[in-house]
């Protein structure tokens, strides 16, 4: 009798963390990491920061080497297309199919669009290698920037083209930057730093439309009739998950309105038999019963060892304390613990630059912040996991 391997489908963080956990955890069975991107499984979190500035060119996270020492079958260049759950066959894009004994769904995130800009150089948005040399290619001779989205990577970038001497205008229609994430008491700190830095930035605005003359974008006119020149645009709105191949399959999505993505438990598993996703694509129950996707680089790799465990029936680890970072300019932000649902945040320190935040939920503290402040930040971890609540 054939056995057939364990497929995990998208070969980024989150699938090659799951292949890794599986052997770790002693599966010595067949196991294909199968992606649609032609290059060896990326970090993406340098992308934004040294590799755009041209800091660094390469942010392989194994080499081929690897794959073939723990017997991973790697397939890139290759698109899933489609899965009959009942066969337990996944269709791939060359025609062929593969048949699973399990199947793992990690296909990340695509940057969202806005309809109807024109078709013209200089216009990007970041989600993959090709976009970050694209837009590092047209950085080096680029003179003023448009980012539109002041998220984590519209404000990174931000920091990166400042660190390269072009002007910067950072739109963003909240009133502050990361506002969906940290509230806006600390947005207004993280802009401030941007100001500081020469970000022209500007929130409460939009983007209405972009210019382009010869083929080439050369300024944009934002939703308050303000008229913007720009070399380089860079749409930064936000990101979908990659499930537009799941639509026949039956295996349950999460209403794209309250974000989308795969639902599944607290281990990864989908209500489907043999089918689980994680990472940046997955809507894993929360403790509260709200499915929740979380788009960092920590959470990929944690969910990787509780999904490897729970498939191979193992002990599961105790779930971390969520983590995220970012660098922007000389400064580390910081959020350790849940910041989203606090009813009160209070600003521990602020020296006009680095700044310590508490978030509470009735009184309990469930999460930190800190820009330029890590030893403050991470000595918090104890409290935070004992306090862990169901926000
Ligand atoms: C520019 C940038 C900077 C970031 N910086 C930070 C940071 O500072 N801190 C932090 O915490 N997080 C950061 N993140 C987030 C972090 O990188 C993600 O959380 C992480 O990459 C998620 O991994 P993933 O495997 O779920 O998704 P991805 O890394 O997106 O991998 C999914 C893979 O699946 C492939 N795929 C999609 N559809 C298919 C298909 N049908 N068939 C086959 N393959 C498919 C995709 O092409 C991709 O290669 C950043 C992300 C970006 C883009």
């Amino acid at each position: 009798m054939t056995t057939h391997p364990i497929v995990i489908v998208g070969a980024g963080l989150a699938g090659l963390r799951t292949a890794e956990e599986l052997r770790r955890a002693g599966y010595d069975g067949p196991l294909v990491l199968l992606g649609d991107e032609s290059r060896l499984p990326y970090d993406r979190p340098p992308l934004s920061k040294q590799f755009v500035r041209g800091q660094i060119d390469d942010t392989t996270l194994r080499p081929a080497e690897f794959f073939a020492e723990k017997a991973i079958e790697l397939r890139l260049g290759v698109r899933a297309s489609g899965v009959d759950t009942v066969a337990r066959r996944l269709l791939l894009s060359d025609g062929s199919a593969l048949d699973y004994d399990q199947l793992i769904i990690a296909t990340g995130l695509r940057p969202k669009r806005i309809p109807g800009l024109p078709e013209a150089s200089g216009i990007h948005v970041l989600r993959s290698h090709d976009d970050a040399a694209a837009l590092r290619a047209d950085l080096s001779t680029a003179r003023r920037a448009l980012v539109v989205g002041a998220g984590f990577i519209g404000c990174e970038l931000a920091a990166s083209f400042r660190a390269q001497d072009v002007e910067v205008v950072l739109v963003e229609p909240q009133p502050t930057p990361l506002a969906a994430s940290l509230g806006e008491q600390v947005g207004a700190l993280v802009g401030r730093m941007h100001r500081e830095e020469g970000v022209d930035l500007r929130c409460g605005v939009g983007l209405d439309s972009l210019v382009a003359e010869a083929g080439a974008v050369t300024g944009a006119r934002l939703s308050d009739g303000a008229v913007v020149q720009a070399d380089l645009v860079v749409i930064g709105v936000g990101s979908a998950p990659v499930t537009d191949w799941l639509a026949e399959s039956g295996i349950p999505l999460a209403d794209r309105r309250e974000g989308g993505g795969v639902l599944a438990d607290a281990s990864g598993r989908t209500s489907i038999e043999n089918v689980w996703a994680l990472g940046d694509v997955a809507a894993w129950r929360h403790p509260s019963g709200r499915h929740r996707r979380v788009e960092h680089w920590t959470n990929a790799g944690e969910q990787a060892q509780l999904l490897a465990a729970a498939l191979l029936g193992a002990e599961s680890p105790a779930p971390g304390v969520p983590y995220v970072w970012s660098d922007q300019y000389n400064v580390k932000i910081q959020v350790l613990g849940a910041p989203g649902g606090a009813d009160e945040i209070r600003i521990i320190e602020d020296d006009g630059r680095k700044f310590l935040a508490h978030y509470l939920t009735g009184g309990v503290l469930t999460a930190v912040v800190g820009a330029g402040m890590v030893g403050k930040v991470m000595k918090m971890r104890a409290e935070l996991a004992a306090n862990a609540v169901s926000v």
